[in-house]
């Protein structure tokens, strides 16, 4: 299999059930596109999570909402959510979440616009500055200044900010990418670094480690030698790759790969490096042990 097939390998994946996860004292859910849950401590924080997934005809040609029977259907519990950038496939179901959890929410200005389009509330809303730490339950957060990937024909799609509230239904386009961030998130049991999209800046990641890389894998080929220098720089014992995935094809149906992404290149890429990392592909909705 190469770049041109989105045929998925279901050898590549491992998981554990969610029993196990917790067991110990970090656990992590992959939920699709760049979405995952961190729970440690009994405290649910989310990255990115999309579960709407609206299918491509709707992204083009509709506005879109957040999809509550599916968000209702895979969030049961939600302390915080961290979006990385505001692209509607990261951050449109976040506000939903963070009114119906009462739940925090970690993000660029432009990501606490679109909350405050929906009507959360200030007192819920952290902006996410470089350098500062939040603390959140057990987990210290911060947001690291990275880039995003120029995947489009060498440009980043609906660039620029969201300068004011913004509600749904709204298209795609107006989900502008606004301040791109690893978000760096570390507790007792370990770190972990997320990437949602595949770019970085290496002089930002100058002093920041992290256990464990949550990696986007699409648009990698638009960053020279990508994968290498997220290893280079964070230095991680174990990698998931994330963004793989047809984030617009349920995911009560068997997942493909978005066409170009090559996942085995992908697990190639990280096991060709020096350190060797280990790599664990989670199936949607997996759960997986980090401590
Ligand atoms: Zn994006």
């Amino acid at each position: 299999m190469g770049r041109l097939t989105t045929r998925v390998d279901e050898s590549w994946f491992s998981h554990t059930s969610r029993a196990e996860a917790m067991a110990g004292g970090l656990a992590l859910q992959w939920l699709g596109t760049a979405g995952f849950r961190l729970v440690s401590n009994d405290h649910h924080v989310w990255l990115d999570p999309h579960l709407s997934r609206h299918s491509l005809w709707q992204v083009a040609t509709q506005q879109l909402a957040p999809n509550a029977a599916r968000i209702d259907a895979d969030v049961d519990q939600c302390h915080a959510i961290c979006v990385g950038h505001s692209h509607f496939d990261h951050a449109i179901d976040t506000p939903f979440m963070a009114k119906a959890h009462n739940a925090r929410v970690y993000g660029s200005e432009s990501t606490l616009n679109l909350c405050r389009g929906h009507g959360v509330g200030e007192s819920q809303l952290v902006r996410l500055d470089p350098g500062e730490r939040h603390t959140e339950g057990p987990f210290s957060i911060r947001g690291v200044p990275s880039q995003h990937s120029t995947f489009a024909f060498g440009r980043v799609p609906a660039p620029g900010k969201i300068l004011a509230p913004l509600d749904t239904p709204a298209r795609a386009e107006k989900f502008r990418v606004g301040d791109v961030l690893g978000l760096h998130l570390s507790c007792d049991h370990g770190s972990v670094y997320h990437i949602g999209s595949a770019d970085l800046i290496e002089a930002e990641l100058t002093g920041v480690q992290a256990d464990v890389v949550l990696c986007c894998t699409v648009g990698r080929y638009a960053t020279e030698n990508f994968t290498h220098r997220v290893l280079d720089a964070l230095k991680p014992k174990l990698v998931i790759p994330c963004h793989w995935d047809q984030f617009w094809r349920s995911m009560d149906k068997s997942p493909r790969q978005i066409p170009g992404n090559d996942l085995g290149g992908f697990l190639a890429e990280v096991q060709s490096h020096p350190s060797r990392p280990e790599v664990r592909v989670l199936p949607q909705r997996g759960w997986t042990r980090l401590a």
